[in-house]
């Protein structure tokens, strides 16, 4: 009796070596492998990039001028010439046996040795005519094998130096698929997935990706993959929540409602409906014994710094301390200031003294603080008498001891990453962690948090205090229509308003940037701005100097602030109307809204110039947002469709990519689906998920999967 072998998994499909397939020989392995292509899993998630649909191709011969067409032929001769101007045209001349097509590119000498005598090749471009006969200009192009006959042939990525092509991958493919089909692809997604969900199974779908008898198989083939590519990085994300909600142990808040009741008494505002509902969530982690971590998105000025104090205080009465970090010293003073003025009337009862009755502490750490004043904060804060502490990420890198530490906020941190965590771990009071409140102003799109955000849980303000007028925003793109921005200023300036001027972006260095803000401050003075007040900031200035800039632009004797990004963030002054954005297409959107957030913060109708001639087309897409939108997350859709998800997955994707197939914008249905059904086979505690578990170590890449802490 012959036992039938099991069907392989991926780990088997990973362990397996690309060379053991027919046909991949030692230089062949070695130019796969160069390319990150070292396993037959490799190999099956190298995916076609399009299909040719055969049924659809045209003879030569049967070409009709002025359309679009596709046809497959034989390269007969190819011209290397030189034209006007000194370009280069390669002339190919294509023949299929019923007829030529002559094909031309400029400026595209390569073409020459990409495409020899002989190859095979599928054209696909508009069909016009010279000196009367037929010919394409720079159609799109894929070599394919001539003897790849299938009705629907895959077009695998190409580049010159792969050292293979197309009709290679596919072949060396369809010989991985036929090897395995005996044995068939385990698939460890449960079944009532799959059927609830239509899935194909793995093992149709790989054999259809490469090798699809219709482009309706495609679709449902991918529809599969695609999800399981998600999942795969779902199941990671919500298992690694559900983890440390059972290991770590937390502060149990136990708030009652008494300070932030006396806080929003003083407003003299109601908080908005989304404040609300996003402070419900808040409260309710703080209140479970688990430690919080979540992530507050909320748009500039939908008043995230209230959310934030709402759950300081509400750390205060369980008697707990909490802590503020803000990215930049001018950010932590701004808060210190607005908070303590906003907490001014609230008393506690001291946790540590048997005093019962003071008035709430909040200090400030930072650089500018006298060495005498730092003892005695770090005194305070070790004794439990101060109850709020504000500075940068010093406040939990540094040797500074917390009584009794029960929330951290952290504002405006685009990178919180796992040294970090780790920190806060020890901060907390016995061996609890404290609550962790996360905060961005630079919203993503709800799919792409999902993914990259997926380990915290996240709140969304997504509603802006009412009386807000809109802001304006304008382009000036010509020397006129920068005068005329001048001139905006100039009245703003006129009518008791204030202005901000934000100097081009200068990655190179820091010192650059500061020449070239001093340089546009100077000549700003003496041209443009002359006879106004005008102050200048910039990230090289020591704290102090950088603290009376902004003291004196926050009293309102200085008129006009000229800045690098230094006031990108939370910089809250509603008495500037004018923003001016210098050299504006070199910023990206989600840095161009952050600016623009400056101003619209007061009564006044505020406006935003961005400034300067787009030489892209995406930069002129970019400037175009923001003119038609003040919505953050509509920009940041409009950013992810501009960019890809390569640079919202960033950072965490460095030399690596999970998503093969998967594309956060056009598979944002399927996130959403992988997200639900990995919680609810995490919460269900399915049988399959230790089987899931290693998939996603496979396709994540073991070694690898802190990646997703690093954001
Ligand atoms: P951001 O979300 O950008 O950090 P802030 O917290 O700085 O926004 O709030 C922006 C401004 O809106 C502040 O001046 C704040 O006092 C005001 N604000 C916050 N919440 C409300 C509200 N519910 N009603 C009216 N104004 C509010
Ligand atoms: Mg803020």
């Amino acid at each position: 009796m012959t036992v039938d072998p099991p069907p392989l998994t991926l780990r088997d499909l990973d362990q397996l070596d690309v060379q053991r397939l027919n046909g991949v020989g030692d230089k062949r392995a070695k130019a796969l492998r160069s390319n990150g292509i070292e396993s037959v899993l490799d190999l099956l998630r190298t995916y076609p990039r399009r299909y040719i649909d055969r049924t659809r191709e045209a003879r030569i011969g049967e070409l009709l001028e002025g359309e679009e067409g596709m046809v497959l032929g034989r390269v007969e001769r190819v011209e290397n010439r030189r034209v006007r101007g000194n370009r280069s045209m390669i002339t190919l001349t294509v023949s299929d046996g019923t007829g030529r097509i002559k094909v031309t590119f400029f400026n595209q000498p390569w073409r020459a040795k990409q495409l020899p005598e002989g190859t095979d090749l599928v054209l696909f471009g508009k069909v016009d005519s010279f000196r009367g006969s037929l010919q394409m200009t720079s159609p799109v192009i894929d070599v394919i094998g001539g003897d790849q006959t299938g009705r629907i042939v895959p077009v695998y990525p190409q580049s010159e130096k792969a050292g293979y092509g197309s009709s290679e991958l596919a072949k060396w493919n369809a010989e991985a698929l036929r090897r395995i089909r005996p044995r068939s692809m385990h698939d460890p997604l449960p079944a009532a997935v799959v059927e609830a969900n239509g899935f194909v199974d793995r093992m149709t779908a790989m054999s259809s990706i490469h090798e699809p008898e219709t482009m309706a198989t495609v679709t449902e083939a991918r529809r599969r993959l695609v999800f399981d590519e998600l999942f795969s990085i779902q199941l990671e994300l919500v298992q690694r929540q559900k983890d440390r909600q059972a290991t770590a142990v937390g502060v149990e808040h136990a708030g009652t409602g008494e300070l932030t009741q006396t806080l929003l008494d003083t407003l003299g505002f109601p908080l908005t409906g989304a404040q609300e509902r996003v402070i419900d969530e808040i409260v309710d982690d703080m209140h479970r014994n688990f430690p919080m971590h979540r992530l507050l998105q909320g748009d500039v000025g939908a008043g995230k710094t209230l959310v934030a104090l709402w759950g300081l205080l509400t750390a205060r009465e369980g008697g707990f301390q909490g802590a503020l970090m803000a990215p930049t010293e001018v950010l932590a003073e701004q808060h210190h200031l607005g908070i303590r003025a906003l907490l001014k009337d609230i008393r506690v009862d001291d946790p540590a003294s048997l005093l019962p009755d003071r008035p709430l502490r909040v200090e400030l750490l930072s650089n500018s603080v006298s060495t005498a004043d730092r003892r005695r904060i770090l005194a305070q804060t070790q004794s439990g008498d101060v109850d709020i502490l504000i500075g940068t990420h010093a406040l939990i890198q540094e040797t500074v001891q917390f009584f009794n530490l029960g929330l951290v906020v952290i504002d405006e941190q685009h990178r919180f990453g796992v040294e970090q965590r780790a920190v806060l771990r020890e901060k907390g009071p016995g061996n609890k962690e404290p609550d962790v409140l996360v905060m961005t102003a630079t919203p993503i799109p709800r799919t792409a948090a999902m993914t990259v955000y997926g380990d915290l849980d996240v709140s969304i303000l997504d509603e802006l205090p009412p009386g807000r007028t809109p802001i304006v925003t304008r382009w000036a793109a010509t020397p006129d229509e920068e005068a005329g921005m001048w001139d905006d200023v100039r009245s703003a300036v006129a009518e008791g308003r204030q202005a901000y001027v934000v100097c081009p972006l200068i990655e190179a260095s820091d010192k650059l940037e500061v020449r070239s803000v001093t340089e546009t401050h100077d000549e700003l003075v003496g041209g443009q701005l002359y006879g106004l007040d005008v102050a200048l900031l910039h990230g090289r200035m020591s704290s102090e100097e950088k603290e009376a800039v902004m003291s004196s632009f926050r009293s309102g004797d200085t008129d006009v602030l000229v800045a690098t990004t230094v006031i990108e963030v939370g910089v809250d002054v509603p008495n500037a109307t004018v923003m001016v954005i210098l050299d504006a297409p070199r910023f990206g959107i989600a840095q161009l809204h952050q600016l623009r957030g400056r101003v619209g913060r007061g009564a006044h109708a505020s406006t935003c110039w961005l400034a300067g001639e787009a030489t892209t087309a995406d930069g002129e897409a970019r400037l175009e947002a923001l003119v038609e939108s003040t919505d953050g997350f509509e920009l940041a859709e409009v950013d992810l469709e501009l960019r890809g998800e390569g640079t919202i997955m960033g950072e965490r994707q460095k030399g690596r990519n999970d998503l093969r197939l998967a594309s956060l914008r056009r598979d944002r249905d399927v996130v959403v689906l992988a997200r639900s059904v990995a919680v609810d086979l995490v919460e269900r505690n399915d049988p399959a998920i230790p089987e899931l578990v290693d998939e996603t170590s496979v396709l994540l890449g073991a070694d690898d999967t802190d990646f997703l802490l690093k954001n």
